[in-house]
């Protein structure tokens, strides 16, 4: 990986971070600072190389739907899983309720979309939602190699307060037997996943552990090969919300997009990669982030198809 290349792409790109708008329907998501732009790439040998905001600390958000998703695998057959979650795309919105109603099974289109995210996780091992959040927590935490992740309070409260539709979501899911416990304290620990807070490194870790097919640096198997596949294909299927079209047709590789700005992309047996850009285009992507992107993976000849 040349690094002088890079940066010069980084300084192209950091002007589209003027366009675009910081997340709002969170309170506190408002707080952000549109101007950052930060990249991370971790290689399966083990380089990195790191620019601009890389260590500016963000909220996952929806990017922890990965190892919710992956949590969810490790405890359950994946037939159990599938009993109560598809795999299909969607190019309504990443809350949308329509389709829970609609289709004739009542399951959540797919584990990336909220009401998908939540069923996910209320099949995360624990009798309690506190210990499904320590779960994935800690899981999060070993494949980062970052045992300082922890929650942002102030973000997981505005969440909180204002998840009036992730409610709608999970009371509707209890009505029709997806969701099998108690609503509330279940989304608490949902709330609390978005709200981890981490940076570009924590999340290329995850992507380079995908890459690896599950292996850690230390060359800990923490999944197996046919999870990880299964996760980067509804990465590359559902991962960047309805714009995840246009991102198979212009970067090509399998990512996941957080609403914090964030976007976790995997470029297999090669690297993980970690970039940060608050401003979110109409998808709910990261503007700057996506370009960026874009012209990393015509640099390095990313793009999986
Ligand atoms: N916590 C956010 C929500 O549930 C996550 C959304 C996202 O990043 O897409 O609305």
């Amino acid at each position: 990986m040349d690094k002088s290349h890079v940066e010069e792409l980084m300084r192209k790109n950091a002007r589209h971070t003027a366009q675009g708008a910081v997340a709002s329907y969170i309170p506190e998501l408002k707080k952000q600072d549109p101007s950052l732009l930060g990249l991370c790439m971790m290689a399966v040998d083990g380089r990195t190389l790191s620019f601009g905001d890389d260590r500016s600390r963000f909220t996952a958000q929806s990017i922890v739907k990965v190892p919710v998703l992956l949590a969810a695998l490790l405890d359950n057959s994946l037939e159990r899983l599938f009993q109560k979650i598809n795999l299909s795309p969607t190019a309504d919105g990443f809350n949308s309720i329509v389709s829970l109603e609609t289709k004739s099974d009542k399951k959540p289109l797919n584990p990336f979309i909220n009401s998908g995210a939540i069923a996910a996780l209320s099949m995360v091992a624990g009798e309690q939602p506190e210990e499904k959040f320590r779960r994935v927590l800690e899981l999060f935490r070993r494949i980062a190699q970052n045992p300082h992740i922890e929650v942002n309070e102030a973000v997981y409260r505005s969440e909180k307060a204002t998840g009036d539709r992730n409610r709608a979501l999970a009371y509707y899911m209890k009505s029709t037997g997806i969701l099998e416990c108690a609503v509330e304290p279940l989304l608490d620990a949902y709330f609390r996943l978005c709200s981890l807070e981490v940076d570009c490194h924590d999340i290329a870790s995850l992507g380079y552990f995908l890459a690896r097919n599950g292996l850690t640096p230390q060359d800990e198997r923490l999944a197996d090969r046919g999870a990880c596949r299964l996760i980067k294909a509804v990465m590359a299927t559902c991962g960047m919300y309805d714009g995840s079209g246009e991102f198979a047709a212009m970067v090509g590789i399998p990512a996941k997009s957080g609403v914090g700005g964030g976007i976790m992309g995997v470029v297999p047996g090669r690297c993980g990669v970690g970039v940060l850009g608050p401003a979110l285009d109409e998808h709910g992507n990261s503007l700057a982030g996506v370009m960026l992107l874009h012209d990393l993976s015509e640099l390095f000849d990313w793009s999986i198809y």
